[in-house]
């Protein structure tokens, strides 16, 4: 789920630190292939607060992280 109010600028930063979050894999395991998909939610103070959550099927683990927060 994207929310609508995005700018550019948040979606390079999306980007960039989505890359970072799977270049090393699943942190678990190091498993490469992991599933992930990316969220954002716009807090009431207007923060966006950037996730991710990997599924790994290597190890079977699922977690969720915050990539960011803008
Ligand atoms: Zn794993």
């Amino acid at each position: 789920m994207i929310p609508d109010n995005l700018n550019e600028e948040d979606l390079i930063f999306l980007e960039n630190e989505t890359q970072k979050a799977i270049e090393d894999g699943c942190k678990e395991c190091n498993f490469r292939h992991i599933i992930y998909s990316t969220n954002i939610s716009v807090e009431p103070n207007g923060s966006k607060v950037f996730f991710i959550e990997v599924d790994c099927p290597s190890c079977k683990c699922d977690y969720k992280e915050i990539m960011g927060v803008r």
